[in-house]
Parts: structure tokens; C-alpha cells; sequence
């Protein structure tokens, strides 16, 4: 925190041994402003820094926090307004209030853009008020009501404690009607029921039997968790060679001894499979974190988290930022996904900050995944994290036999997208009985609709961006806006009719070409448009399981997490997807979600064949694919960051200039240009119109700081922005550490 003064000029109150004004604190509410604001605390009241409070600010109350650090001082005693109340709920601990701090500065965000992440269901920061039930009343004998409502009775004999309804009627063997007809007869009388104070029972799951190498690696993680004290593993090993078994043994040290433990997987894998493997684990289900978990469900989750009684969330990002009292240990599976990266208001990468909130707390993390993160693996390499390696497949399941479909030399007919060879092995597989998976990392029918008479082409009235035609539901969708418009009967521009032609796949049109090609296949259709919310998926996961389903196709939601024994053929239909853009990581990138697609085919007992459809076999992503050599692969990968300076070697941080008007996003990107700090070890690009140059209406302008690691890229760009002036109708975004160029 920046160093207040010590004598506060007005009052000249004296400062405390610890710094703090007696009276007065400074409390942090969760606005975009420069810091914590300073309150007057009541007599008699103790806000020692962590209460949670609500405060005045213009004419509103807010929920904040009283701050660690100094009070500011600048207001005089007698202007100081006074807290308003202090809240019952646990009070923020030390280490979370150091890392709002710390992400704060990390991102040049304001602290209270951060906090107000930490306190995100203000529901939670009040006990929720206590449900109704019922208990016997005065003077009721079993002996004298007819029999169910006996038995009713002498439940609550047995157990004299408030009851809820339901409860109650399943305890008694009666149905809920038996409990209001007492209760109306006043044989039953209300009382509210206690609080779940209970923190769950996590010792009646079966633990498996670990091979010696999984055991050997659950062994060292177990140890760093009883030892405590920061530090991070990479537990790497191809997909299903049991990372996932080995950090729940690391997740079980932790709670048996009484800590939390938080499991941060990327948003698409929370998926019901991954919940069951807790489940299994542990006998009960984890506590979930996500943007869909919403209502009383969110406000009872953050309440046990920070009341201590949730022993294991399973999250996504943003549970990062939940209050947990006692963490133990910090899990991040899937370590290298970009889903970790929050790209809206404060950009943080929940990976890196994962390993900061870890510090802070001085506890351990584990980074996991089959194709870890250049980042991750140049800390390995840097001796700054250890590395547990899993070398292969538990059980009979060998790797999958990966191959490619030179395109050049087999296309696809006109009109189609699934060349010959890949059209043979589909009907191979589904001739054994056995189910096949596409995947194509494009949802809708189409990306791009034209006329073929006048060459119009269809394209988004906000976005820099063609319209993505989604069949079933007759329209054209712009996937960055959410714009959508009727699929019209003739061209809008020359109005030709049945001209407008698809062009190109998404996976709509490849599920088409499959039922035409492959007669009363059974097919599941699987993207974000066709699966909703954890149920969906699980829905499609019985479907697949229980073989109702012959050929999947699918989007990026089908690469990770799903474990389904009879798919024994992946066919990847546009493998040179990913490497179209150029941007920094897009050989990473690609190479890690055809990898994990590919390790969707063979995961038990039957082979699996991975076919990578391409114009560019030679590339070498996918000859590291073919070959299994991923350590060339990455080898030849991080000589060219290092030899251009590039993340892990250097360090990039964007800024982004937006504004409704075109002319005005100019001035401020050049108004950046001419204050551009100049120095050793560093550069600044731009500015350039950004790729998606109009989004959501804003015109975008990107600049990027390309430095070397020793630079506080943190103090060069706080000073280049508060020296530089912009237009009041532009809009400047930070983004430190960027994973989209776009
Ligand atoms: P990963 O996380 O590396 O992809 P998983 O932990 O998901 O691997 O393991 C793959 C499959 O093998 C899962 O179904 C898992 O239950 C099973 N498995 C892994 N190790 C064992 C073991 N030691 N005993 C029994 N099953 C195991
Ligand atoms: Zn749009």
C-alpha cells in the first residue's frame, strides 16, 4: 500500500505502534477508485482490518472491507463519516487481502475492481436467515394418533430437534401431506431449523490402488502439503496416466488435515464426469464455483467457503478469489488452458495468480497437464517449480495411433469435408461396434454466407467479423456480439434469390454430411449451442456411455475431461485451424488441443487412431503429433521465443484503445505513441488497428510493450499512462500478460 502520512495534517491525531489512527480506518469498497477510503469507526466498534463492513459513499451504503495498511489521513477528523455497520460474516483474511493487492498492481487495476470479484454475492455477506421446521408439540402422545401420524411422532420423541418437512415425512416412512396435516392440527409446531454448520464427511470414497510411478508422485505431493510452505510441482504425463487420480491424494492430505483445498479447472471441463471422480474420491460432492452456479446456491457456497465447512471447491477461475480461512493447497488442472485467462476487466491469467495467492498463503500449488504451458515448463526449466512426470497410460490403454490425411493429395469432394480415408476408418469403426469422434472447433453451419450472384457476403453490423449461419435455428449469428438476423429468402444487396451459399464447415454442416454418408448413423451433436449447463453434458455423457450414440461431433467443449471407453477413432476435420492468425502461441495451441483431442480415442481397453486432416502435413505440429515427439517439439518451440524474445523469455503487456468513434480511437492511440516511454530493454509496437478492428460497436487500437524479464513492466506502464492525456470518449485497457491478440 502506498505509505500514508504520519501525522494526519487537520486532526494531528496520533498514530498507534501498528500505524493506524485510532478511530479512523481505511476501508476498501468494491469500486474502480484509486484506494481505500478512510471511516470514522464508532465507539466501541472493532474494525480491526478483514471486518467486513458497509460504509457510506455519496448517498449509498456499500459492503466493503477495512483494509490492511494505513489510514490516508487527508480528511479531517470531523468530516470523516462514520462505518454504518459491521457485517456478520468472517472476516477477510491477511493472506486474500495481499493478494487483491497484489492483482491489483499486477494488472494496473484498481483495488477495488478486484475486490469487488472477492465479494462477489453480496447475499453471502449476511447469514442466510434460517429455514423453517417443525418439532413435536406440547404434550402430543404417540400412543392416542392413528398410526403414520404415530410414527411422526415418535421420530421427533426419538430426536427432539427442529425437522424440515421433507425431512421428516422420509425419516417417518410417510408423505409430506401426513407433516401439514399435523402441523395444521397443531400436533406439530414450527421452529426454525439450525444452520448447516457440518462441515462434509470425506472418508467414505474408495482411494485406488496407485502403480508405483503414480504412487511415487502422490507420495511427493502428499509431502508437500504436510510440510506447507509455497512451492510449485508440474505434474505432466500423457491423458489417462492418472494426474487426475494422483492430485486427489493431494487434495485428501489436505483435508484430512482439516484444510481447504481448491481444485481450478478451465470452465469447459467442469463437466459431470470430472464432479464424479470427487464424488467417487471422497464419497460426497465437492463444492462447484462457476458463472453458472447462481441464486442461493451461490451465496451457501461462498458462506461455507468462508465459514471454513467447505473442505474441496472444484472452480473455475474465479473461485480463486474466494474467502477461504484455511487453504491448504491450490490445484490448477489443465494448467496451460487459455480459458485460465480472464480477458474482460481485470485481465489476470488465474494460473499465474493462482501461484501468487499460493505464495501468499504459503502454501503449495500443482499445475497439471498432459501439454503443459511453455510458461510452465520454462519454470521447470528455470529450477523455480519441480516437475512430477507420469510416463504413461494406467492400465491395458496404449496411446493412440496419430496419422494424418495429406489434403492435397485426397480431398474431400466438392461441397464435402471429410476426405476419403477418414470417411473409410469412420465406417471401420462404427462396422465394429465401436463409436468415432470429429471434432471441429467451429460451431454453426457455416462461417461465412455469400451470394454467389453478386458476392455479397453477410457480416456483422458491430463487429469486424462474418456472420456464422446456425441452421437449426435459421439464422445468422455474429459470435462476438451475440447480433443475430433471420437467414433472409433472397440477397439483401441484389436481390437474387437462392443464391446465398454456405462456405466452409462448422460442426452443424459436417453432422449433415455424416447422415447423408453414413446411413442411420446415430449422432451427437455437441457445442455450446446444443449443451447446456452441467446437466446437458451429462445427459450426452449417458447417451455416449450407454452407446446410444455412434459418431460425436464437436467442438473444443467435446478436447478435455470426458472419458468414454468404446470411442476408439478421432478424426480431427480442419487440423490447420489453429494455426491460421499467427499469433504467438499458435502452434502451442493447436499442438495442445489436438493433442487432448486426440487423447479422447482409446482410453481403455480398445486401441485408439487419431487421422489429422491437413494441407500441411510437414508442419511441425503435426509431425510432433504423428511422432510422439513433444519434447522436440517443444525444444525447437522455445528456442524460437527465446531467440525472438518472447514470452517465457520476454514479457508482453497490450493496450487497448477503443472508443465509438474511429477518429477519436486514433487520437488516443497516437496521443500513447507520442508519450511512448523509450529506454534499454524494451520496445513499444503500434499502434495498429486491432485484428477484430470494430467489436461490440468500439473501434480498437493495440499497442504493445514487448520487454525483456527484467523490466517493471508494471512502473513503465503506470507512468507512461498517468503522463498521457487521451480523449474523454476513448476507452484504455491493460492487459499484462496477453493470450489473445485479437
Ligand atoms: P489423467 O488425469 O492423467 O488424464 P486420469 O486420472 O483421468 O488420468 O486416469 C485415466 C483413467 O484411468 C481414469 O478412468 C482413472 O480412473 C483410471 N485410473 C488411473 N489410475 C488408476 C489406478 N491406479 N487405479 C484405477 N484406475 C485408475
Ligand atoms: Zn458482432
Amino acid at each position: 500500500m502506498e505509505g500514508g502520512t504520519t501525522i494526519d495534517p487537520q486532526g494531528g491525531e496520533a498514530k498507534r505502534q501498528d500505524g493506524r489512527v485510532p478511530g479512523r480506518v481505511p476501508v476498501l469498497l468494491p469500486l474502480p477508485l484509486a484506494g481505500p477510503y478512510d471511516y470514522a469507526v464508532p465507539e466501541g466498534w472493532d474494525a480491526t482490518p478483514g471486518t467486513l463492513v458497509t460504509a457510506p459513499l455519496g448517498g449509498r451504503t456499500l459492503a466493503g472491507v477495512v483494509w490492511h495498511g494505513e489510514a490516508d489521513g487527508g480528511v479531517a477528523a470531523a468530516k470523516l463519516r462514520p462505518l454504518s455497520a459491521l457485517l456478520p460474516a468472517p472476516p477477510m483474511t491477511a493472506p486474500l487481502m495481499r493478494f487483491i493487492d497484489w492483482v491489483a498492481h499486477w494488472t494496473l487495476s484498481p483495488p477495488g475492481a478486484v475486490l469487488r470479484m472477492a465479494l462477489s454475492v453480496p447475499g453471502a455477506l449476511t447469514p442466510p436467515p434460517r429455514r423453517p421446521g417443525v418439532m413435536l408439540g406440547e404434550g402430543v402422545d404417540a400412543a392416542s394418533l392413528p398410526p403414520s401420524r404415530a410414527r411422526v411422532a415418535a421420530v421427533l420423541a426419538e430426536a427432539p430437534v427442529p425437522w424440515a418437512a421433507s425431512d421428516l415425512a422420509r425419516a417417518a416412512g410417510v408423505g409430506v401431506g401426513v407433516i401439514k396435516a399435523m402441523r395444521d392440527a397443531g400436533l406439530l409446531i414450527p421452529a426454525l431449523l439450525p444452520r448447516d454448520a457440518e462441515r462434509p464427511d470425506l472418508s467414505a470414497g474408495t482411494p485406488p490402488l496407485l502403480s508405483p510411478a503414480q504412487a511415487a508422485a502422490a507420495a511427493s505431493l502428499r509431502a508437500a502439503v504436510v510440510r506447507g510452505g509455497s512451492g510449485a510441482t508440474l505434474l505432466d504425463g500423457v491423458t489417462g496416466s492418472g494426474k487426475t487420480e494422483v492430485y486427489l491424494e493431494a487434495v485428501a492430505e489436505a483435508v484430512a488435515r482439516g484444510r481447504q483445498a481448491l481444485v481450478l479447472l478451465p470452465e469447459i471441463a467442469l463437466s459431470a464426469q470430472v464432479i464424479a471422480r470427487f464424488r467417487q474420491r471422497f464419497g460426497t460432492d465437492p463444492f462447484v464455483w462457476h458463472s453458472e452456479v447462481t441464486g442461493a446456491r451461490r451465496r451457501d457456497t461462498w458462506r461455507a467457503v468462508a465459514e471454513g465447512r467447505a473442505p474441496i471447491v472444484v472452480g473455475a477461475r474465479s473461485a480463486l478469489f474466494l474467502p477461504f480461512p484455511d487453504l491448504g493447497l491450490i490445484v490448477v488442472d489443465e494448467e496451460h488452458e487459455t480459458a485460465f485467462k480472464q480477458e474482460d476487466g481485470v485481465a489476470y491469467h488465474a494460473r499465474d495468480m493462482a501461484l501468487v495467492r499460493a505464495h501468499l498463503t504459503d502454501i503449495p500449488a500443482v499445475l497439471v497437464s498432459a501439454t503443459p504451458s511453455l510458461e510452465t515448463l520454462a519454470n521447470v526449466e528455470r529450477g523455480r517449480h519441480q516437475r512430477l512426470h507420469l510416463p504413461e497410460r494406467h492400465g491395458s490403454a496404449g496411446m493412440p495411433d496419430v496419422g494424418v490425411i495429406d489434403l492435397r493429395a485426397t480431398p474431400p469432394a466438392r461441397g464435402h469435408f471429410i476426405a476419403p480415408p477418414l470417411a473409410t476408418a469412420i465406417t471401420e469403426t462404427l462396422a465394429r461396434g465401436e463409436q468415432a469422434l470429429l471434432f471441429l472447433n467451429r460451431r454453426g453451419f457455416a462461417p461465412l454466407t455469400l451470394c454467389r450472384a453478386c458476392g455479397h457476403r453477410f457480416q456483422c453490423p458491430n463487429c469486424t467479423a462474418w456472420l456464422v449461419e446456425h441452421r437449426y435455428l435459421r439464422r445468422l449469428e455474429c459470435h462476438h456480439c451475440g447480433h443475430a438476423e433471420p437467414v433472409p429468402p433472397a440477397c439483401p444487396e441484389c436481390g437474387a434469390e437462392g443464391s446465398l451459399t454456405p462456405v466452409g464447415p462448422g460442426v452443424e454442416r459436417i453432422a449433415a454430411e455424416c447422415r447423408d454418408r453414413f446411413e442411420g448413423v446415430r449422432i451427437a451433436e455437441m457445442s455450446s449451442d446444443t449443451i447446456h449447463g452441467a446437466a446437458g453434458a451429462a445427459h450426452y455423457a449417458t447417451m455416449i456411455e450407454k452407446r446410444e450414440v455412434d459418431l460425436i461431433i464437436g467442438t473444443q467443449l467435446v478436447a478435455k475431461g470426458w472419458h468414454f471407453p468404446h470411442l476408439t477413432l478421432v478424426g480431427v476435420v480442419d487440423a490447420d485451424l489453429g494455426l491460421a492468425g499467427g499469433d504467438l502461441r499458435a502452434a502451442e495451441r493447436s499442438f495442445q488441443v489436438l493433442h487432448q483431442v486426440g487423447g479422447r480415442a482409446g482410453r481403455a481397453e480398445h486401441a485408439g487412431r487419431v487421422l489429422l486432416q491437413t494441407w500441411s502435413p510437414d508442419h511441425a505440429v503435426m509431425r510432433a503429433l504423428v511422432s510422439g515427439d513433444v519434447d522436440r517439439f517443444v525444444a525447437e518451440e522455445m528456442e524460437e521465443r527465446r531467440a525472438g524474445g518472447w514470452p517465457p523469455f520476454g514479457r508482453l503487456a497490450a493496450i487497448i484503445v477503443s472508443s465509438p468513434d474511429g477518429a477519436v480511437a486514433d487520437e488516443a492511440a497516437s496521443a500513447l505513441r507520442a508519450t511512448a516511454p523509450e529506454g534499454e530493454g524494451f520496445r513499444i509496437l503500434g499502434p495498429a488497428p486491432a485484428p477484430l478492428s470494430i467489436l461490440r460497436g468500439q473501434h480498437r487500437r493495440r499497442l504493445l510493450l514487448k520487454a525483456s524479464r527484467g523490466i517493471d513492466v508494471q512502473a513503465l506502464l503506470g507512468d507512461w499512462l498517468a503522463r498521457t492525456t487521451v480523449p474523454r470518449a476513448a476507452r484504455i485497457d491493460v492487459d499484462v500478460d496477453p493470450v489473445s491478440f485479437l
